[in-house]
């Protein structure tokens, strides 16, 4: 099999530098799903070269213009949901359903942003000189680097990507290693929207390599991140050395709480959309669930029944809920979060184990896991987990609960379930994370900022917010 050129630089498909490839694997089947270029940091700086080059052209056209590009993207890649979704389904292992559903939300971010592009004003500010006016513009950073992970292939570049065009920047972007088919595509799709040359650029390839071209370019002007907590502090490092804009969405532990006040049945469903959609591989997954003590048995119980008739499977399948893990690294760490908590007295009231038999034996299968009797020494408790395990901690009141709630070094999301309007607002109030979700168990939106306190990054993407990180304030002063 031929490898498919994954490097889109200055409008022209290009093989790598290196000339090496990078074979992609279906984790539902263990099946080769392609093969494609893989570059390194000689292709990034060639990219960055090329969006330098746009980047006044592009900055200087007005933003009803941008707009228009932005909207065409919006149209193309709404037109080609079905086929984006089955390249992530294919892939990184989503069902179809999710994938179809992220398409939609990565289209609705190129429409948001077509839209906020029209909308970045400046101001003017009352002088404390008389012969002096003060004037604020808001203009683009410059050259944006972006690197995204697997487990939302398509819109975790929408949220980049979508917001720093439509603010003037110009933009090269690295793909996570395991999805670059939907990353192709989606290109292919750019490259249909008729963006002027430059302006966007793809480089799929070695991580580290093309990470340090980014770092050490001084044409980068931002690094936009979504990824480990590990590799975002070295990227932050890294883009110190020449004060480089970053933003960073990185690692998550999120608490889930349901308090004896709550709708049992909602929160079951709340937890099923927050720890075993994506097969539990996001950063927003509840990772720690808190239930109080008058309720713990009763809540177990119904979670368990929901999950008995989960259906995993390959995520291409009509009626699978959950696929499988992305590779076996990712499958390995949840099976050691798994007997790590069983060596310290958790107990399995669901799940367990890694499913082998017939087709599941050549995919990354796992049961969607409940684990009872959990404590705050096991690694589950505060360990990024990223798949379908979930571990119960039973709680006797109010004040205990949102201490431990709020005992970890990330702080991206927190979910709380009560009936009580009053409770809710504390919760809402004392919970030190960027998101929380009230009796909410998906609470992301286009135009909500999205993003964590703490370890778990800086910046928000998403809706008005989400331009602030690809602008720059600049103070103009008059005199008169
Ligand atoms: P995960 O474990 O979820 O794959 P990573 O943080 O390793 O999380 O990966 C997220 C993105 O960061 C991917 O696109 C990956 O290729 C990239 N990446 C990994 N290591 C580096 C690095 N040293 N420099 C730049 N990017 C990196």
């Amino acid at each position: 099999m031929e490898a498919t050129k994954s490097i889109f630089i200055q409008g022209e498909w290009l093989e790598s530098e290196s000339e090496e490839t990078l074979t992609v694997v279906n984790p539902a089947t263990g099946d080769q799903a392609g093969i494609v270029g893989f570059g390194d940091g000689r292709d990034a700086d060639k990219a960055i070269d090329a969006a330098h080059a746009a980047f006044a052209s592009w900055s200087q056209l007005t933003a009803r213009e941008r707009s228009k590009y932005l909207y065409n993207l919006y149209e193309l890649v709404r037109n080609h949901r079905d086929e984006l979704a089955e390249l992530i389904s294919l892939e990184m292992g989503k069902p179809l359903r999710e994938a179809k559903g992220e398409v939609l939300g990565a289209a609705d971010n190129f429409m948001w942003y077509a839209e906020e592009a029209k909308r970045v004003y400046g101001d003017t500010v009352p002088s404390s000189v008389s012969n002096k006016r003060i004037m604020v513009l808001r203009q683009p950073v410059g050259v944006v680097a972006a690197i995204t992970p697997w487990n939302f292939p398509v819109n975790m570049a929408a949220r980049k990507l979508a917001p720093a065009l439509a603010a003037g920047c110009t933009v090269v972007w690295k793909p996570a290693e395991g999805t670059p088919l939907s990353a192709i595509r989606l290109f292919q799709l750019f490259e249909q929207a008729g963006f002027p040359k430059g302006v966007v650029n793809m480089v799929v390839g070695k991580p580290e390599s093309i990470g340090q071209a980014f770092i050490d370019n001084p044409k980068v002007r931002k690094i936009a991140f979504t990824g480990s907590t590990r590799v975002g502090k070295l990227l932050m490092e890294g883009a110190a050395k020449q004060v480089k804009r970053v933003s960073m969405e990185l690692g998550g532990h999120a608490p889930f709480i349901v308090f004896d006040d709550a709708n049992l049945d909602a929160a079951v469903e709340g937890l099923f959309e927050s720890k075993f959609r994506n097969c539990g591989q996001m950063c927003i997954s509840a990772n720690r669930l808190y239930v109080h003590e008058a309720v713990v048995e009763s809540f177990t119980e119904k979670l368990v029944e929901r999950l008995k008739k989960a259906k995993v499977g390959d995520g291409r399948k009509k009626d699978t809920e959950i696929g499988p893990l992305v590779n076996e690294r990712g499958l390995n760490k949840v099976l050691d979060h798994i007997r790590d908590a069983m060596s310290q007295g958790a107990r399995v009231a669901h799940g367990g184990s890694r499913l082998t038999d017939g087709d599941y034996g050549n995919g990354f299968f796992i049961e969607p896991t409940v684990l009872v009797e959990a404590n705050e020494e096991m690694k589950i408790v505060y360990e990024e987990t990223f798949g379908p395990v979930i571990p119960v901690i039973a709680f006797k009141d109010e004040a205990s609960v949102v201490t431990m709630a709020n005992n970890s070094n990330y702080g991206l999301a927190a979910y709380a379930y009560s009936e009580n309007v009053s409770r809710c607002f504390r919760m809402a109030e004392q919970l030190e994370y960027g998101i929380v979700g009230i009796n909410d168990g998906s609470p992301t939106q286009t135009q909500a900022p999205f993003g964590g306190m703490k370890e778990s990054g800086i910046g928000r993407e998403g809706g008005v917010y989400g331009m602030d990180g690809f602008l720059e304030t600049k103070f103009v002063s008059i005199t008169v």
